[in-house]
């Protein structure tokens, strides 16, 4: 019998593995415990558009994610993002431009990952809850009591939180992932009538309860009705603010916002807001991927490289890579 590799999470580093895999020939199926693809890369439907309240852009460094961007670039999935930047310090906002090359998915950062996944094989809504293995194969169970299987490998990628109760069947596994610390991120959306009388369309910020501001208009194929901004909360404020109601942050957040644009703001139309519980490692790794071979067992994301998106395709392609070795 020939069973297919089970891949856990399809964020952009379980759909990485899963592209890699599907390309050398292998069977997959993938599992998420949400609605759709995407994980941090997933984009919200609201009344304002379509917004990225996760990753905001990414940037490619290592020359094998150069090369795939630039392919995504040609099929369309992505476009180069070029904001206006400014930087926050001290309550002073002042112009920070650069020649980093920025990218986004367009026209949503969920384009992306739900191109990758194409036609492959997906279960969505299904929350794996255990993973464990028979005499040969591998079985998963979720959340309602299904059992799924069987499997010759099992790839888990998810966020390491998630991960480390899901590897128990190879403990080294297990306790490497439980090590991990992964900071949350309040994230909100303010929606504005009229357009701000601002140039900022992104700001990096520091000395605030707020990190990063992104005009969401100003990336390229959005919804331009409202002008709508992003805004991402530290991860200190995000921790101290763990459980305020959506209410309170937002509340805070635009008083923190209107505090440092610099232009008039007001009553903002449409509101959101959104906790990342694990939004990102506290510390980088250069792990690749996670890998018991000969148990058939592995784990990537973003937590076992740079805590962005390129280390977590990065980290898709490292397992799939040590998976396809072990087979030959
Ligand atoms: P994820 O995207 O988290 O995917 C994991 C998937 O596993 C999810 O879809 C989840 O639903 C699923 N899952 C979890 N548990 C289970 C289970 N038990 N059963 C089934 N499915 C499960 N990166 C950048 O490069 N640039 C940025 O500007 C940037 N900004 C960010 C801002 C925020 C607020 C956040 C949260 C992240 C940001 N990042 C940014 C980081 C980037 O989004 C991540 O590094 C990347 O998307 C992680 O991908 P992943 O596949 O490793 O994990
Ligand atoms: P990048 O090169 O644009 O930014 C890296 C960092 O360099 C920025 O965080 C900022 O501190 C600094 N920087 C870059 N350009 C700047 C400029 N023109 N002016 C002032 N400061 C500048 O992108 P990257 O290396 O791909 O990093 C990804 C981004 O994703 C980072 O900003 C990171 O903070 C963010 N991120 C956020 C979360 C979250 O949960 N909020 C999670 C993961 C990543």
């Amino acid at each position: 019998m020939n069973a297919p590799i089970a891949i856990i999470g399809t964020g952009i580093a379980g759909l990485s593995a899963a592209q890699a895999l599907h390309a050398a020939g292998q069977d997959i199926e993938l599992f998420d415990k949400s609605r759709g693809s995407g994980g941090r890369m997933a984009s919200k439907r609201s009344d304002a558009g379509s917004l990225d309240l996760g990753a905001q852009y990414f940037t490619a460094r290592d020359r094998r994610f150069v090369e795939v961007v630039q392919q995504w670039q040609a099929r369309g999935w992505v476009a180069e993002w070029q904001p206006s930047l400014y930087n926050a310090q001290d309550g002073q906002l002042s112009a920070s431009p650069d020649e980093q090359l920025r990218w986004v998915g367009s026209p949503r950062m969920s384009a992306i990952t739900r191109a990758m996944l194409g036609a492959l094989p997906v279960k969505f809504s299904c929350r794996i809850t255990e993973v464990f293995r028979g005499d040969r194969y591998w079985s998963l169970l979720d959340a309602e009591g299904n059992s799924h299987g069987p499997y010759s490998h099992v790839i888990v990628a998810t966020p390491a939180p998630q991960a480390s109760a899901l590897l128990a069947a190879a403990p080294k596994l297990a306790g490497t992932a439980a090590s991990v610390i992964m900071e949350p991120t309040w994230a909100v959306a303010l929606g504005f009538d009229s357009p701000l009388e601002t140039r900022v369309e992104g700001c990096f910020v520091q000395d605030s309860p707020l990190d990063w501001l992104a005009r969401n208009r100003s990336k390229p194929g959005r919804d331009t009705h409202l002008d709508t901004w992003v805004l991402h909360a530290s991860s200190a404020w995000s921790r101290q603010n763990l459980d305020l109601p959506k209410d309170a942050v937002i509340e805070q957040l635009h008083g923190a916002f209107a505090e440092l644009i610099g232009c008039a703001v007001p009553p903002p139309s449409f509101t959101l807001a959104h906790r990342w519980l694990y939004a990102r490692p506290a510390q980088t790794h250069q792990w690749g991927a996670l890998a018991d071979a000969d148990l058939g067992l592995y784990a990537c994301g973003d937590w076992c490289l740079s805590g962005r998106v390129e280390g977590a395709w990065l980290s898709g392609q490292d397992a799939a890579r040590r998976l396809l070795e072990h087979l030959q």
